[in-house]
């Protein structure tokens, strides 16, 4: 079996009493050898759902970054202070990123190349091949072998709408984009796919070539569908 990751978005989608009750409805799941298993809390929360999480075989990492270290940023949060809080990756880029807050490309793309210069690792969004930055992955990224990069395939039209892309369109993106990164030289970046998943079609989308795991938003917000998620590969 394959290494799989399975990423947990819970968006700005849940209060502190919801969070702090999924993390220890989740701390008790015991991760089978070949799946590496985190969700991503609201940065507010992260400092507690870290400490519930502690012992579990659950990570905790972070929706998103502004800057890398502390400075005059009203309302930002950076890797250091992530790093700080026992956080080792974030993710980046995100589509609602990008159309609700505005981030442009060429600022997600600054900051992937700061984050790929820190100590955090990086989950990197796209919602097509174009916006994958190939030339400054090679050119940033030390290290080919470790999990320092991931990328995820997020169509736009697939997230929070229960119309999930078909496993042909999955393997056609991730195939191409595995193709690109053997000609970089980066062939062991793991791609994930995201946009609406859940119980009843993971076992499809992780059984798929080329798909290294799943970042799932909705469904991981709820401890039976997470559960279901996990227990279907
Ligand atoms: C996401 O937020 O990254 C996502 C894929 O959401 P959903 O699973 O709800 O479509």
């Amino acid at each position: 079996m394959k290494n799989l990751h399975i990423v947990g978005n819970w968006k700005m989608s849940l209060n502190k009493e919801d969070s702090i009750a999924l993390a220890n409805n989740i701390k008790s799941i015991s991760k089978k050898e070949y799946l590496n298993i985190e969700v991503a809390p609201t940065s507010l929360y992260i400092d507690s759902i870290v400490k519930i999480l502690k012992e579990s075989d659950v990570n905790v990492i972070s929706q998103n970054f502004d800057y890398k270290t502390l400075g005059s940023y009203t309302g930002g949060v950076c890797l250091d202070q992530l790093k700080e809080m026992g956080v080792t990756k974030t993710i980046l880029g995100h589509s609602e990123r990008r159309s609700k807050f505005n981030e442009s490309d060429e600022q997600v793309n600054n900051k992937l190349e700061t984050v790929l210069n820190s100590d955090l690792d990086v989950i990197f969004c796209f919602d097509s091949y174009e916006q994958i930055p190939f030339e400054l992955i090679k050119n940033n990224l030390q290290d080919n072998d470790n999990l320092k990069l991931t990328l995820a395939y997020e169509p736009t039209w697939a997230i929070g709408t229960g119309e999930t892309a078909s496993i042909d369109h999955i393997e056609e993106i991730h195939t191409k984009v595995k193709n690109t990164l053997i000609d970089h030289s980066l062939e062991n970046i793991p791609i994930l796919y995201g946009g609406s998943v859940n119980p009843s079609n993971s076992k499809d989308i992780l059984s798929s070539g080329n798909v290294d795991g799943v970042l799932v938003g909705g469904a991981s917000t709820k401890i039976d569908q997470l559960l279901g998620i996990v227990n279907s590969i």
